[in-house]
C-alpha cells in the first residue's frame, strides 16, 4: 500500500495487420513510491495511452502494469473498477465535474461510491475543499467556477479516497499558463504531503522542473528526457 509502480514489456498495438500501430514498445520502468513524474513527448506519442492503461482504463496488447504488487490486467473487471476506486487519483484535461452536483457533492462521490459513511465523506471533502482554497463554493455548481477552480476541485476529488497513485493526463492542458502553473504547484504539494506516487502528463517546462524525474516517450520506448531538462529537475530537486 504504498504507490510503487512496475512496468513490465507493457506494450499497446492499436489496430491490425498493416494497418497495426505499435504505440507502446515493450515499456520498462518502475516508479517508486511518492516518486513525482512528468511525462513529455509530442502529440500522438502515446501519453494519454500510457496513463489509460496505469489507469486500468485500457487493456494491454502484452506485459503487465504492476501497482504495490498487484498487476491490475491479471484483476477480473469488477475488481480492477474497485482497485482504481479505492486506489488510484485521476485529474483529466477538462475537469470532468459532474454539471448537476455541487461543487462539495462533486468531491466526495468517489468517496461515497467506496462505501465511505456519509459524515466521515462530508469532513474529507471539507477539509480538502479548505486545502485547495475553495472551502466557501462548497454548495455552489461547478460551471459557477473558473477553469483553475474546477481543477482545483477535481484536484480535491482525486485524493478524496487517499489514493497511493495520482494519474494527471495534461491537467493544465485547459488553462493559461500562470493558472496552471499554481494549479500544478498545488497538485504537486499535496500528492507530496501525502506521500504518494504522482504520474503527469504535461508540455509546460516550468511545470515538468518541478517533478523528480522527467520521462518522454519516444518512438514506443519510455526514456529519460533529454539531459538539460533532467538537469534542471535535479538541481531542482537538491536545492
Ligand atoms: P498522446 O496522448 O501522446 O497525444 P495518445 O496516447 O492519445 O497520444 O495516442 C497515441 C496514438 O495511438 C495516436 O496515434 C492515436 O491516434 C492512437 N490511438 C489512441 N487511441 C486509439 C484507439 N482507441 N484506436 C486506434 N488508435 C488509437
Ligand atoms: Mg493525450
Amino acid at each position: 500500500m504504498d504507490g510503487s509502480v512496475v512496468l513490465r514489456g507493457l506494450t499497446k498495438i492499436y489496430g491490425q495487420g498493416s494497418q497495426a500501430r505499435v504505440v507502446l514498445d515493450s515499456v520498462q520502468a518502475t516508479f517508486v513510491a511518492g516518486e513525482v513524474i512528468a511525462v513529455r513527448g509530442r502529440s500522438g506519442s502515446g501519453k494519454s495511452t500510457l496513463l489509460n492503461l496505469l489507469a486500468g482504463l485500457d487493456t494491454p496488447s502484452a506485459g503487465e502494469v504492476v501497482i504495490d504488487g498487484v498487476s491490475l490486467h491479471a484483476l477480473s473487471e469488477r475488481e480492477r473498477t474497485s482497485f482504481r476506486r479505492d486506489r488510484i487519483g485521476i485529474v483529466f484535461q477538462f475537469f470532468n465535474l459532474i454539471p448537476t452536483l455541487t461543487v462539495l457533492e462533486n468531491v466526495v462521490l468517489p468517496a461515497e461510491l467506496a462505501g465511505t459513511d456519509f459524515a466521515q465523506s462530508q469532513s474529507m471533502g471539507r477539509e480538502l475543499l479548505e486545502e485547495v482554497g475553495l472551502a466557501d463554493r462548497a454548495r455552489e455548481f461547478p460551471d459557477r467556477l473558473s477553469g483553475g477552480e474546477q481543477q482545483r476541485i477535481a484536484i480535491a476529488r482525486a485524493l478524496v479516497c487517499q489514493p497511493e497513485l495520482v494519474l494527471a493526463d495534461e491537467p493544465t492542458g485547459n488553462l493559461d499558463r500562470a493558472t496552471g502553473e499554481d494549479v500544478l504547484a498545488l497538485l504537486d504539494r499535496m500528492t507530496r504531503a501525502r506521500g504518494r506516487t504522482l504520474v503527469l502528463v504535461t508540455h509546460s517546462h516550468p511545470i515538468a522542473a518541478v517533478a523528480d524525474r522527467i520521462l518522454t516517450i519516444e518512438e514506443g520506448k519510455l526514456i529519460p528526457a533529454r539531459a538539460a531538462e533532467s538537469d534542471r529537475a535535479a538541481e531542482r530537486s537538491q536545492a
